[in-house]
């Protein structure tokens, strides 16, 4: 099929990069009346998504390794360094996001959809019910599975009243209580135990261009922080060897407990007073514990792009 659009999200995909990819396809598809969207992957799932993906009976999208010369909708991000492998030399035809507007650029005018919500899947939601287009439940399962991944929960202060109220729709579809599945979503997620320490590292990591300083920054949510705590000295010393591996500026860990609500952050690299002067607390063995810190891009983000100023 030489007329195919891959529908794609970031590259180290999460929950809401896969399952706003397949909503998003399959609403584009219906709406239109063709079969030409495809949903598709950069990268390997993780274990929330897997979950939420067996749930409702999807199967994973198609890796494509290579996005270049192929029409695209970047889902869920529009930065250039998100972007999956190839999407630089690929034919950019929609963005649909809920970050911070990236650096993306095009030849052509093109449609670009970004609204300041919890989730890209709230979008899509939204996109769905505005237009009348009939949503499985396995599409509704699959939706509510990401703005529940992206807000921890309702729990991030990313959350917005349009995500709850979308979720709830949703959940009726769906035919499940959003927040007892949110706790079996996040329970998927949160444990590491058989995960390698790159993979704890990588399992959900972005990089960041902070005026020319090239930053690295995990999360993973957490029920039993302990089952971290007892392997930081090596998971420190991965993060440290990143540095010079990678060429990067400073890497960082979110351990983010879900359940008590904060994160312990863990750090390695250049400038790290700078960060405590705006916290005004101290690194005490490469981490420090902010109460109440949830998200990665409007709570850690914002400070970091303050202390590299
Ligand atoms: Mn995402
Ligand atoms: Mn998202």
């Amino acid at each position: 099929m030489a007329d195919v659009i891959y529908v794609v999200g970031h590259k180290s995909p999460d929950t809401d990069t896969i399952c706003s990819a397949i909503g998003y396809a399959e609403f584009k598809n219906k709406l239109e009346g063709n079969n030409l969207h495809k949903p598709a992957r950069a990268g390997e799932l993780n274990k929330e998504t897997k979950f939420a993906l067996d749930k409702f009976g999807v199967k994973e999208p198609e890796l494509v390794k290579n996005f270049g010369g192929k029409r695209v909708i970047l889902i869920d991000h529009s930065e250039t360094k998100q972007m999956p492998d190839g999407c630089d030399k690929a034919d950019i035809i929609e963005v649909i996001d809920h970050h911070k507007i990236g650096d993306i650029q095009t030849t052509r005018p093109i449609l670009f959809h970004a609204e300041p919500l919890g989730s890209t899947s709230t979008i899509v939601a939204d996109f769905y019910f505005n237009h009348k287009i009939i949503l499985t439940k396995s599409i509704a399962g699959l939706l509510l599975s990401s703005i529940l991944s992206d807000t921890v929960i309702f729990k991030s202060p990313t959350t917005t009243k349009k995500d709850e109220e979308m979720a709830k729709r949703l959940a009726e579809v769906a035919g499940v209580d959003a927040y007892r599945y949110g706790m079996e979503l996040k329970k998927a997620k949160s444990s590491i135990k058989g995960l390698r320490d790159e993979d704890v590292i990588f399992a959900d990591f972005k990089d960041f261009d902070m005026f020319g300083k090239k930053v690295g920054i995990g999360q993973i949510e957490v029920v039993d922080p302990g089952e971290a705590l007892q392997r930081k000295e090596k998971i420190l010393k991965k993060m440290t060897g990143l540095l010079t591996e990678k060429g990067y500026h400073a890497v960082f860990l979110m351990v983010t407990d879900i359940l008590k609500e904060g994160t312990d952050l863990w750090a390695v690299g250049e400038e790290l007073a700078e960060i405590e002067k705006r916290v005004g607390k101290l690194f005490e063995k490469n981490s420090m514990h902010i109460d109440g810190m949830m998200s990665r891009k409007k709570e850690l983000v914002p400070i970091l792009m303050e202390a590299y100023k």
